[in-house]
């Protein structure tokens, strides 16, 4: 894959599926594509009174299973493919862990550290002005993405209400709490990841209680992993974590709690008391049972897959995996939970909260955990089958998975 467009790449995965499952052309030409995109522009008042124009996309991929679901990215290099690729990427995802949703992204081309907060408000407001009339609960819900933050959703609420003359709180997920976002949803992303290697544990019978883990990345997935690990699997080992910064090792185990409380007093790993300084690259192939790649895309390639030593790797990150190391790591016996798969907490505990605004009741947070432990398992159940049935790697499994299920959709619909 040398050309690293993002939707030139979700295309060629898809194809591979298609092959595997012998999709028909019709149907592979349809899942190929965005079924709807709005390209817009939103003119914003700055600060300093001048009027600047600013670049807007949402693309609705495919609806067939649902109103479509995706976040909206702010960023300086965002560009319509990487929103095509990210919807597409929505869509399997949704139907990965059997939601009624389909894929859906959106973004700006913007950098949001050169905005006030008042123009970020501006900003927000203005792409629902834009776009708004093509967005619901029963059409399109967004949600936050990268630099897109529960105070936004809530601008991006208000202002769709006050189009709409009102209440409307499912329009838009990753809302603040007091104005109907969900219990749970922060941790939601680890949290469905560690549900997921539970499930990898007892079908490689490792005892997960007692197992090694690293991760990498210690972000907002790789901080509630270290310790939800513990919380959920009752034990296990953290013997490495890492940021941008460097990593930190110790063999005999780190506290996963006190390094969090570190890194969020500190703003790094490093130096954390009673550890020896690791790379970045380094921590990838140590011997240990469990890998969070939970950082970066495109982290394990053929130059290291043979090196990784782990027994599972749960990418929490979007795409730290290459096409060419999936194969290696399968070959090599290990078991890759794959990121559409693995990460899909967060997007489910996003659906929770959609539900819960229809119904107007809110779940307690005890409820949610159960409800997402149930999907997540299940998701895993559907495409640890599908590899042991079909004998290919996780990625194409879940691949296959959900894609089947868009497919049967579209085709009840009558459309192919
Ligand atoms: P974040 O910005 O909170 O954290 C990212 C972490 O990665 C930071 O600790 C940063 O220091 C570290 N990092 C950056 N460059 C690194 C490098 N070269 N080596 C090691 N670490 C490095 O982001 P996040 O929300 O935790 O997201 C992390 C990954 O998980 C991304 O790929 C994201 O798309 C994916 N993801 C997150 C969510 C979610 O709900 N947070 C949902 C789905 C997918």
């Amino acid at each position: 894959m040398s050309d690293m467009n993002p939707f030139k790449i979700a295309q060629q995965q898809l194809d591979e599926a298609a092959k595997k499952l012998g999709l028909d052309p019709a149907t592979h030409e349809l899942l190929r594509w965005p079924m709807r995109e709005y390209h817009f522009t939103i003119p914003v008042k700055m600060d300093n009174g001048a009027t600047r124009i600013f670049h807007g996309y949402r693309v609705q991929y495919n609806n067939a299973r649902g109103p479509t679901k995706g976040g909206i990215r702010w960023h300086p290099d965002e560009t319509i493919d990487t929103v095509r690729a990210l919807a597409a990427w929505m869509t399997w995802k949704c139907a990965a862990v059997n939601i009624p949703l389909g894929g859906g992204k959106g973004g700006i081309v913007c950098n949001p550290k050169e905005l006030s907060e008042g123009e970020k408000e501006r900003l927000a407001r203005g792409y629902i002005r834009a776009v708004g009339k093509e967005l619901g609960v029963h059409r399109d819900v967004p949600a936050p993405d990268v630099y897109t933050t529960p105070q936004i959703m809530a601008w991006m609420m208000d202002e769709y209400e006050t189009i709409v003359g009102h209440s409307h709180p499912g329009m838009i997920t990753g809302k603040p709490l007091p104005l109907g976002g969900s219990e749970g949803r922060g941790d939601a992303t680890a949290r469905g990841g560690v549900y997921c290697v539970r499930e990898a544990a007892k079908k490689l019978k490792i005892d997960a209680g007692k197992a090694s883990y690293a991760i990498q990345g210690f972000g907002n997935a790789g901080q509630f992993a270290a310790t939800l690990h513990k919380e959920i699997l009752g034990g296990g080992k953290l013997v490495a974590v890492s940021d941008s910064r460097g990593g930190v090792i110790c063999k005999n185990g780190i506290d996963a709690q006190a390094i969090v409380k570190y890194k969020l007093e500190t703003g790094k790993v490093e130096g954390f008391p009673g550890t020896s300084p690791i790379s970045n690259s380094d921590l990838l192939e140590l011997d240990v049972d469990i890998l969070y790649p939970s950082a970066l895309e495109g982290v394990i390639t053929s130059a290291n897959a043979n090196n990784i030593k782990a027994k599972i790797s749960c990418e929490l990150a979007n795409g730290p995996t290459t096409p060419e190391a999936d194969a290696i790591l399968h070959n090599k016996g290990i078991l890759v939970l794959p990121d559409f798969m693995a990460n899909a907490g967060g997007v489910t505990v996003s659906y929770f909260e959609q539900v819960q605004n229809t119904y107007n009741y809110y779940w307690s947070l005890a409820d949610v955990h159960q409800q997402l432990d149930r999907r997540m398992t299940d998701a895993f159940d559907a495409v640890y089958n599908t590899r042991e049935k079909a004998r290919v790697h996780m990625r194409l499994a879940a691949y296959m998975v959900a894609v089947t299920r868009v497919a049967e959709a579209c085709k009840l619909r009558g459309w192919v």
